[in-house]
């Protein structure tokens, strides 16, 4: 069972990369210009934001962390605590101007890539200066457009996710990726709780940001 779910996080990822590689890399503003995409290796503006996981990605992210060499795991679930702390119960715009960036970013790559959440798959950007704006001056209100096809789409598997797992019932539902990160590796019963369908994620629930506040 345990493999067979893991698979399917893998399968939709998968799914949504393919959509994803079979889009032009461009983004149609309201007026209709076209803007190149923007984002590349080593940028990691976005990574300030609250991103929105599904209780599976969790699963799937803890096994591939939890197979990486024992060094560069417990680097990151140190990370993840100390962020952890760092957002107390700030959220939305308080959260935005703590400054806490994602644990799971180390020397400005995501250590998690081939895992990462299909929210943060999802967030592409056409001006890093307005990323990199945003991230330095929350307050500012600066708006980076994102693509509305990739939202739309990233939304649409993130359901398939959670019917699935309702399906097997296990937990489901919509969570703050750092908060659960951290329960995930608190809870020596995490994993025994999610199949069991026990609310081991119910602090860390989330409903999903405002695309369009960031
Ligand atoms: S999981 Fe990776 S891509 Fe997503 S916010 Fe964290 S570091 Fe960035």
């Amino acid at each position: 069972m345990r493999k067979k779910h893991l698979d399917m996080v893998d399968a939709v990822h998968a799914e949504f990369d393919q959509m994803k590689a079979s889009l032009p890399d461009e983004l149609i503003d309201g007026a209709g210009l076209v803007h190149p995409i923007a984002c590349g290796r080593g940028c990691h503006a976005c990574c300030l934001i609250e991103v929105a996981v599904t209780a599976s990605e969790i699963l799937r992210i803890k096994a591939f962390v939890e197979n990486l060499p024992r060094n560069a795991s417990e680097k990151i679930k140190t990370r993840v605590r100390h962020a952890r702390r760092a957002i107390g119960d700030k959220t939305g715009l308080d959260r935005k101007t703590s400054g806490v960036m994602c644990p799971l970013l180390a020397d400005g790559v995501c250590t998690i890539y081939l895992v990462r959440p299909l929210t943060c798959r999802a967030w592409v950007s056409a001006d890093a200066e307005r990323c990199d704006h945003d991230a330095n001056e929350p307050l500012a209100g600066t708006k980076v457009m994102y693509s509305t096809t990739l939202k739309g789409y990233s939304e649409d598997l993130f359901r398939q996710i959670v019917t699935s797992e309702r399906r097997e019932n296990t937990v489901g539902g919509s969570y703050e990726l750092i908060r659960a990160l951290h329960i995930g590796w608190q809870d020596d019963q995490f994993t025994v709780g999610f199949y069991g369908g026990k609310p081991v994620l119910a602090k860390a629930r989330f409903v999903p940001f405002d695309w369009d506040a960031n």
